[in-house]
């Protein structure tokens, strides 16, 4: 395996107080020119990240720390994974811009056929974009023009990105709420079915009869395990049994994959784990290995809903298929690959389950789910689930709060971490919610 320099994955963890000195230094002039709302500012939280690799994040005070976040379920290759770094490095030798829509590049071409390769099979083209959300927006423009319909299934509490064409299918009230007037209405919410409290044969009944009130639907889009609110998982043969009603229905199914893909869950798509084709898919965060890089994949004769282009693109952007995006997600693909990262997220996952259930006996815990890399705790309350936050990253652990009320944590650490750290981690954890 490619070696390292600089951050090691010992377990002297921590070099002084956190949040450190130069931490409580740059705070002030972050505060005082960012928007108030981006970050969450308190004495005990956040930390200033200085460098990371792997699973280890190292602060601008020297304090290390074991990641799993993955930083919103990017770096599951690892951070600055060396071969990822050396393609980024490489392609911003010769090129480091292109023009997405009008003279291509090689590299891009490059990636179109990678993706393709790995992604289920039948889904043959690519839209590429910069962000989750674009990538999304992409796939709804997408099913607009080729179902001719105008409006969206989503699921209550699925988050699609925050941007205004993505909030019309957001299942997060408070953030659709301060934008409703400038939201398009019509979006039909079904239920998103816990698979540890509901059957799937119980949530396709009522999906089905929900689906049943509305003839002016394109497609439903859905994660195949909601991610920020809170990983949750369907049912077995839920999504499977979706996908038939849509075709019953003549919906397209839309996988937002974001969170989801390349591993994350123990298959290189979570819909794979279900034998699932969707119409369209959304990919994103790992694929870019950290940098910004989406997709919306559609099967051909969805995808060809678009108008050839006769000079000027319908939909575009200006960094679409950017040159070292395209390098860094192809070194992804390969990473993947090599390190056969899915599998070692199932075997990871397995090993970690028992541990991770055996937390529902701690009186603050009310439920754990997951598969692969990816779980949620639920804890009794928000407050709870902060302290725990606060609490192990004062330990050396980085936690994300999730669910929509932020009453649980989510564990996505990148699939590079070893089994030491994912334990000593999860003695942390533990430690912390006693
Ligand atoms: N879809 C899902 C499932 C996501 O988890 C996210 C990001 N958390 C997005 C879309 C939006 O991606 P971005 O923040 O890159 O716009």
């Amino acid at each position: 395996m490619d070696h390292q320099r600089n951050v090691s994955d010992d377990f002297e963890l921590l070099a002084g107080s956190i949040p450190g000195e130069r931490t409580a230094a740059l705070t002030p002039s972050l505060r005082e020119r960012e928007s108030r709302n981006v970050t969450y500012l308190t004495s005990e939280f956040p930390v200033f990240w200085e460098s990371a690799s792997r699973a280890t994040i190292v602060d601008v005070d020297g304090n290390r720390y074991v990641d799993l976040t993955s930083a919103f379920g990017v770096a599951n290759v690892g951070h600055a994974n060396p071969r990822v770094v050396r393609a980024i490095a490489d392609q911003a030798q010769h090129l480091t811009h292109g023009m997405g829509d009008v003279h291509p590049t090689e590299i891009k071409t490059h990636l179109l056929a990678e993706l393709v390769r790995v992604l289920p099979p039948g889904l043959d083209k690519v839209f590429l974009a910069t962000t989750g959300s674009e990538a999304v927006e992409a796939a709804m423009k997408t099913a607009l023009l080729a179902t001719g319909k105008p409006h969206f299934a989503a699921f209550r509490d699925a988050y699609h990105g925050l941007s205004l064409g993505t909030l019309v299918v957001s299942g997060i009230d408070k953030f659709r709420d301060p934008f409703l007037p400038a939201i398009a209405e019509g979006t039909l919410l079904l239920e998103y079915p816990n698979g540890r409290v509901t059957s799937a044969t119980d949530a396709l009944a009522r999906t089905r009869g929900t689906l049943s009130a509305r003839d002016d639907l394109a497609a439903v889009i859905v994660e195949p395990i909601q991610g920020r609110g809170g990983v949750i998982v369907p049912p077995r043969g839920y999504l499977l049994g979706l996908q038939e009603i849509c075709r019953e229905r003549g919906l397209l199914l839309i996988a937002d994959e974001i969170f989801t893909g390349f591993g994350r869950t123990g298959d290189w798509f979570a819909c794979t784990h279900e034998n699932v084709v969707p119409d369209i898919i959304c990919v994103g965060k790992a694929l870019g290995g950290g940098f910004p890089i989406s997709a919306a994949v559609a099967r051909a004769d969805v995808m060809d809903a678009w108008p050839v282009s006769a000079g000027e693109a319908l939909h575009t952007s200006t960094f679409l298929g950017n040159p070292m995006g395209c390098a860094a997600a192809v070194a992804v693909i390969g990473e993947l690959e090599r390190l056969r990262l899915p599998e070692r997220a199932r075997e990871l996952g397995k090993a970690i389950a028992p541990r991770l259930e055996a937390l529902t006996r701690l009186p603050n815990v009310r439920e754990v789910r997951g598969r692969g890399l990816m779980w949620g705790i639920s804890l009794t309350d928000a407050a709870t689930a902060e302290r725990a936050v606060f609490d192990a990253l004062a330990k050396g652990v980085m936690l994300l709060q999730a669910g929509p009320l932020g009453d649980a944590l989510s564990l996505t650490p990148p699939l590079v971490i070893t089994r030491a750290q994912l334990t000593r981690a999860l003695d942390i954890l533990e430690e912390v919610l006693q």
